[in-house]
C-alpha cells in the first residue's frame, strides 16, 4: 500500500494536536510529542535534565557546567531546532569558527572581514557586509578585481596611485565621482565642469592632450568614454553594472 496520500483527503481540522504558534496539526500525540521535543532546549551531556526554557538559560547551563560553548554566528543565522545547534570546547570552537568542522563537509568556515575582525556566517554574507559597509574600485571591478577598501580615505589613494583623480574645488569633497579612469575622461571633466572665470586660451589648453594620446591606437573594447563626470565606485548595495559604455572619439575642441 502507497503511504503517500493527496492533502485533501486529511480530515486535519478534526485533529486535536496543534501547535498554536506554526499552526501545525499532528495526525497523533506521539507526533506531536516528538515536534514539541525537537523544539525544547535539552543539555546535549544531561540527558536524564528536563529541558531549559529557553536557549539563553540552556546556553548558561552549558557553559558553566560543561564548558561548552555554541557559536555565536550559527545560532544567530542557522534556522535549525535546539538541539541542531553544536556545542564545542573552547579549541574546537575555534577550529568550527577559523576551518570548520572536521566531520562536517558541507560547512567550511565562518570568513572574517579583516577590516572589522568579525567573522560572518559564510562567504555569501561576508561579501554582502563588504558590499554594505566598505567600499571598493567600480574601475577594477569591471576589470574583474575583487578587491575592497576599509574605508573612503583608503579608496581615494587607490584612486589616486591607480586611476584619475580630479581634487578641484567640490570634487575634493566627493571622491565617489571624481575619479576617471583614464587622462582623457579627468581632462574632459576639468574643462566642462573647472573652466568658469577662465579664458577662451586657457580653456582650449584644458582641453588640449598630448599628441601621442592620438598615435597610440586603442585597443577597441578600451577606447575612452566621454567627457563627463562618471560614478566610479559605489557603496552600500548601489553597484553600478560595470559596463563601460562605448564611446566615441572626445571632441575636445569645442
Ligand atoms: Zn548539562
Ligand atoms: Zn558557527
Ligand atoms: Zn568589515
Ligand atoms: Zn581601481
Ligand atoms: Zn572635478
Amino acid at each position: 500500500m502507497s503511504r503517500v496520500r493527496p492533502f485533501d483527503t486529511f480530515q486535519y481540522q478534526n485533529w486535536r494536536s496543534v501547535h498554536r504558534q506554526y499552526d501545525l496539526y499532528f495526525q497523533t500525540r506521539d507526533l506531536y510529542r516528538e515536534f514539541r521535543e525537537a523544539l525544547d532546549y535539552w543539555c546535549p551531556v544531561c540527558l536524564d535534565l528536563t529541558p531549559f526554557r529557553n536557549f539563553r538559560k540552556l546556553r548558561e547551563h552549558v557553559n558553566k557546567t560543561h564548558d561548552l560553548h555554541y557559536c555565536d554566528i550559527c545560532v544567530e543565522n542557522l534556522k535549525l531546532f535546539p538541539s541542531e545547534f553544536k556545542a564545542y570546547t573552547r579549541p574546537k570552537l575555534l577550529t568550527h569558527r577559523r576551518e570548520g568542522d572536521p566531520d562536517d563537509l558541507s560547512y567550511k568556515e565562518h570568513p572574517l572581514c579583516h577590516f572589522c575582525d568579525e567573522r560572518y556566517l559564510d562567504k555569501d554574507t561576508l561579501h554582502m557586509h563588504l558590499r554594505k559597509q566598505h567600499f571598493w574600485c567600480h574601475f577594477c571591478e569591471s576589470d574583474g578585481k575583487q578587491d575592497f577598501y576599509s574605508d573612503m580615505r583608503s579608496l581615494h589613494s587607490h584612486f589616486k596611485t591607480d586611476h584619475y583623480l580630479c581634487e578641484e574645488g567640490d570634487c575634493y569633497n566627493d571622491t565617489l565621482t571624481s575619479a576617471f579612469r583614464n587622462e582623457i575622461d579627468l581632462k574632459a571633466h576639468r574643462a566642462s565642469t573647472h573652466s568658469r572665470g577662465l579664458s577662451k586660451a586657457a580653456v582650449k589648453k584644458m582641453r588640449q592632450l598630448p599628441m601621442d594620446f592620438f598615435v597610440h591606437a586603442f585597443p577597441e573594447d578600451d577606447f575612452p568614454t566621454g567627457p563627463g563626470k562618471r560614478t566610479a565606485s559605489t557603496r552600500g548595495g548601489g553597484g553600478g553594472g560595470g559596463s563601460h559604455p562605448r564611446a566615441t572619439r572626445p571632441d575636445l575642441r569645442r
